[in-house]
């Protein structure tokens, strides 16, 4: 989404709200594939700083629909965007060339044209958890057998050796492993 913002950097003190239904793609992220649930609206206030910047404030809440890292579970992740984000006007003095080298921060500027959607999304790839989890103390799943463990105990034998136990263990060997 495109938004001109040249009638908002020469309207000194001009507010403008807009609002629009976002974009539901999927989003990936991590490895990990989000589904937006529903419909989410953004609410965004564009208001005059001056001749040169405008701020972008907007509001959006989003249901993530995402699984569980431990096991794999469906997991709804509410997020409550609110964010606030200055844009600047083109640079008109001629230098403007040399800036955009070490131009290290997004700007979500093309000219006077604001690109809405990108700045949202930015700052939704912010807020995405990086570790979700059904609960707290999920499990997760057996690696061997690959039972949800939250289920039930599969009885199967997870035990992990410690590096110089397995030494001991090529020492001994079958002994150890029959031993009850
Ligand atoms: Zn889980
Ligand atoms: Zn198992």
């Amino acid at each position: 989404m495109l938004i001109n913002l040249t009638e908002l950097f020469n309207s000194p003190g001009k507010k403008q709200e807009i609002s629009f239904p976002l974009s539901t793609e999927p989003i990936h992220y991590g490895g990990e594939e989000y589904r937006i649930e529903g419909q989410p609206e953004a609410v965004v206030t564009l208001t005059n700083l001056d001749s040169r910047k405008v701020l972008v404030q907007g509001q959006v809440s989003i249901e993530l629909k995402t699984v569980c890292d431990r096991c794999l579970k469906a997991v709804t992740v509410p997020i409550r965007l609110d964010f606030t984000h200055e844009v600047s006007a083109p640079d008109t003095s001629g230098k403007e060339k040399m800036d955009e080298d070490d131009q290290e921060d997004e700007t979500f500027m093309e000219g006077y044209e604001l690109h809405l959607s990108e700045l949202i999304n930015n700052e939704l790839l912010l807020q995405i958890p990086v570790k979700v989890l059904c609960r707290e103390e999920c499990q997760g799943l057996c690696p061997v057998c690959g039972q949800d463990l939250n289920e039930g105990e599969c009885g199967c034998d997870r035990f992990v050796p410690d590096p110089r136990w397995s030494a001991l263990q090529g020492l001994f060997g079958s002994e150890v492993s029959d031993a009850e």
